[in-house]
Formats: structure tokens, C-alpha cells, sequence
């Protein structure tokens, strides 16, 4: 797995306390295998690892995490956000009924699809009807009506003994049959080949002329692997797609067809199919499969852990800290500065922190870009400064202020915000006194 390759890489890398290029493109190497590993078309990991070395570079380095599992960290807060990045309910039609036609491969489970949507809308309130628009193979009509009997949904085929029957007219009448029933979705299960084929394709365009859907959901096998992409992309040009289903998940495959669908067609994963079973069926969850791809729950579990253990062990050294009176000095600003960063927005965060809410009145001006600049000025600074901030006179406010990057002006500000509220603390502190014994968190 992946976190076997990587524990190799994590060793080397432990300790750093910087993402160096080198770093950075070792990790991005096995993480490219890994996404190859889980069936990610090629084209798609490219462009995905370009994405994540970009991030990785403009990083903040992390002092919870070592670089690796910073990278690790980006990697999946990126799977996340492209597989749910615009995820999305049914859009249901104003003027029902609302037709969802479903298209794919022959056996990629659009029939068993069909019967899941229909149960599922069913229990919310529904009253779909189920098409049989596939009438190429003898068995499929029947298959449907099976699903729609279990589902206790009203099956529309052709009448037995018409012949063939012509899938487009036969999606057409179901339309006024729905209207005449009030039924509120029509679920249209169209037929497909093994492999891509222009009739079938064409087939598919002329039921969706003449439904006029209002979601063409693009059913996919997750075992299909690196043909993915190709078949997305046929079906993308051949009908159009709004939505896309995975399925059969409940097979070993790593579902990284999750990740080249939704970069080649740009729509969203609407949901998961995880069986035969007409309740085996579940909306889409981005967090789930983003996990499943890179195979490492376990390592990310660590990094979860990691970073909550340093925030506490940080809160708990300032605490004490504080309680013995001991002064508070830029040092340990910074430290504070630059774990409150991590966590997001500056505003939300600084309440959060012991201490830190004392100086809320004084930051609370502060958007994220003053915060950098206050980080920068700190850093500029010698350990003896940070500690006795009464040294710093002119010319090493000149110097503090060019090494940040910053102005004198910065400095002052920041040097008597610091003044104060380190006043401020300190009789805070006073007053907290000893605390009787350690609080457990609840
Ligand atoms: P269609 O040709 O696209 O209509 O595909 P079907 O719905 O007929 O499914 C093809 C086969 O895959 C059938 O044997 C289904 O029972 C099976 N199948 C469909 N969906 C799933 C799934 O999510 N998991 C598993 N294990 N099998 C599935
Ligand atoms: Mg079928």
C-alpha cells in the first residue's frame, strides 16, 4: 500500500523541518504510483500531481506534521475537494415529471440502478415510474420488471408480442403515461454494449431528444479501470452527461475511475453502488472515496492524531506557563502565531487558544495578511530579541524591518501591541493563580 511505500520516504524525511523540492517530488513519485495503482487514468494523476506540487511548495511548513505527511495531507484535502467539489442533489424538473435517463456500458448496472433509484425515491415520497427502454437484449425488459416489482414501482415496457419495439417511441409514450398517472420521476434504463458504439450512442441521443431529460446520469463500473477515461469521454460527446454513478464499489476495485470521470466530464458523483441488493445504494461521499483511493485510512488517522496531540501539548506549555507567571514573550507568540495559521481564518481562531483570547481586542483588526507580516517581522528577529523585546532599538528596528520586508512602522506597531498584552497577561496570570488540578477535556 501506499503507506508501506511511504513509511520509506517518511523515515528519510523526518526531522525536517522544511519541504525542500526534493522532498516534495519523492513523495509526489509515490503518490503518482499510488493513484496509477488505484486506476487513475494517467492523463488525470499528471494533472493532479502538478496540483499538488504547486500546493506542497507554497506550503506552510507544519510544525504537527513532518513533510511527508504534509504532502499526504494536501494530497487528500485535494481528492476531496475534486470529488465533491460540486456535489450535488437530483435536480428535479419544475413542471413534473422529472426524467432521469440513464446511460453506460451493458453491465455496468444501469438496470439495477433503475430499481435502486426507484425504491429510494420511492421511500422519499415519490412515485417514480421505471422505463424499459432497452429492448435489444431478450431478458432486459423482464430484468426491469423484476427490480420494479421488489421495488413495488410501476414497470412501462412495450406489450408483449409487438415485435422488437422501438426504444425511442416506446420513452416517448412513457412520458404521457406518466403525466396521465401523476406519477412525479420517470426513470428512463436504456440499453448499451460491451464496448462504445456509435449505434448504441446514437440510440441513446435520440431517447434523450425525445424525453428531453432532465438529468442523463452516466453509470460507470468501478472495476473498469484505466478505460475510464475513454468511455466517459464517449459518452460526454455521444449524449451529454449531468451526473454520474459509480458502481459497484463493493468490489475490490480502489475506485479510481471516481477520479478520471470526474476530471474528464466535470460532473459530479451523484452516488455509490455497493451491491446487487436494491438497498446496496447510497448518495456519493467525497471523503469516503477519497480515502479508499489513496488506501490509508490508517495514515491519515495518524496525521488527525498528530496535529491534535500538538495543539494541545502547545496549549497546555503556554497554560502552564501563564498559571506560573512566567513571562510571555514573542517566542512564544510565534509558536501561537503559527499554530493559530494552520488552523484557519485568524478571526475564528484566536478564542480558541488559552491566552490568545486575551489579545483578541488587539488582533481583531487583523486579517490573514497583517498576521503573515507580523510572522515574517517575529522571524526577523535574533532569540535575544524575542525574548527581551526592550533591545530592540532603532537600528535594529531598521534591520527587522527590512528582513521581514516590512516597514519601521510595522515593527512599532507590533512591539507596543506586544506591550500591552503582555502586561495584560501577566496580570491575567496573576490572577488565575495555581490551578487546582488538571481539567479533562469533555
Ligand atoms: P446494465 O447492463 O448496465 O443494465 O447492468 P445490470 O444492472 O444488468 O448489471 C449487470 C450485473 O452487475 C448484474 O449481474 C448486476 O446484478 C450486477 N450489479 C449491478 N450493480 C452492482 C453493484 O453495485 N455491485 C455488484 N456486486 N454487482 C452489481
Ligand atoms: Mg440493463
Amino acid at each position: 500500500t501506499l503507506s508501506d511505500r511511504l513509511s520509506g520516504i517518511f523515515t528519510k524525511l523526518r526531522g525536517k523541518g522544511k519541504l525542500s523540492d526534493a522532498d516534495i517530488d519523492a513523495t509526489a513519485r509515490e503518490i503518482r504510483l499510488a493513484l496509477l495503482e488505484a486506476d487513475v487514468a494517467l492523463s488525470v494523476v499528471k494533472q493532479f500531481i502538478n496540483r499538488i506540487k504547486e500546493r506542497a511548495r507554497g506550503a506552510e511548513v507544519s510544525q504537527a506534521l513532518n513533510p511527508a505527511q504534509q504532502i499526504v495531507k494536501i494530497v487528500h484535502e485535494e481528492l476531496i475537494g475534486i470529488l465533491g467539489g460540486e456535489a450535488r442533489r437530483l435536480q428535479f424538473a419544475k413542471q413534473p415529471p422529472t426524467v432521469i435517463m440513464l446511460a453506460g456500458l451493458q453491465g455496468s448496472g444501469k438496470t439495477t440502478l433503475a430499481g435502486k433509484l426507484a425504491r429510494w425515491l420511492k421511500e422519499q415520497g415519490h412515485q417514480p415510474l421505471l422505463v424499459a427502454a432497452d429492448l435489444q437484449r431478450p431478458n432486459a425488459v423482464n430484468q426491469l420488471q423484476v427490480l420494479g416489482g421488489r421495488a413495488g414501482v410501476e414497470v412501462y415496457a412495450p406489450a408483449p408480442g409487438n415485435g422488437v419495439g422501438d426504444p425511442v417511441q416506446v420513452s416517448r409514450d412513457a412520458i404521457g403515461h406518466a403525466q396521465r398517472q401523476m406519477r412525479d420521476v420517470v426513470i428512463v434504463d436504456t440499453a448499451g454494449r460491451l464496448g462504445i458504439d456509435a449505434e448504441m450512442m446514437q440510440q441513446a441521443a435520440d431517447i434523450r431528444d425525445a424525453v428531453n431529460p432532465d438529468e442523463i446520469i452516466f453509470v460507470i463500473d468501478a472495476m473498469i479501470g484505466q478505460d475510464a477515461v475513454a468511455t466517459a469521454e464517449a459518452f460526454r460527446d455521444g449524449v451529454g452527461i449531468t451526473g454520474v454513478v459509480l458502481s459497484k464499489l463493493d468490489g475490490d476495485a480502489r475506485g479510481g475511475a471516481a477520479l478520471s470521470v470526474r476530471a474528464v466530464t466535470g460532473q459530479p458523483i451523484l452516488f455509490a453502488s455497493t451491491g446487487e441488493k436494491l438497498e446496496n445504494f447510497d448518495v456519493f461521499h467525497p471523503e469516503r472515496m477519497a480515502s479508499r483511493i489513496l488506501d490509508m485510512g490508517d495514515m491519515l488517522t495518524l496525521i488527525e492524531q498528530a496535529e491534535r496531540a500538538f495543539d494541545e501539548d502547545q496549549k497546555e506549555r503556554m497554560a502552564a506557563k501563564l498559571m506560573g507567571g512566567e513571562q510571555f514573550t514573542l517566542e512564544d507568540f510565534l509558536e501561537q502565531l503559527i499554530a493559530v495559521r494552520r488552523m484557519g481564518p485568524i478571526a475564528n481562531v484566536l478564542g480558541m487558544l488559552p491566552g490568545m483570547g486575551q489579545m483578541k481586542d488587539q488582533l481583531a483588526e487583523v486579517d490573514d495578511k497583517h498576521f503573515d507580516r507580523v510572522t515574517a517581522i517575529i522571524r526577523s528577529m535574533t532569540p535575544g530579541e524575542r525574548t527581551n523585546p526592550k533591545i530592540i532599538n532603532g537600528s535594529r528596528r531598521v534591520r527587522i524591518a527590512n528582513g521581514s520586508g516590512t516597514t519601521v512602522m510595522d515593527v512599532n506597531q507590533l512591539l507596543n501591541r506586544f506591550a500591552d498584552a503582555q502586561k495584560m497577561m501577566k496580570q491575567m496570570g496573576g490572577m488565575m493563580g495555581l490551578p487546582g488540578g488538571r481539567r479533562k477535556a469533555t
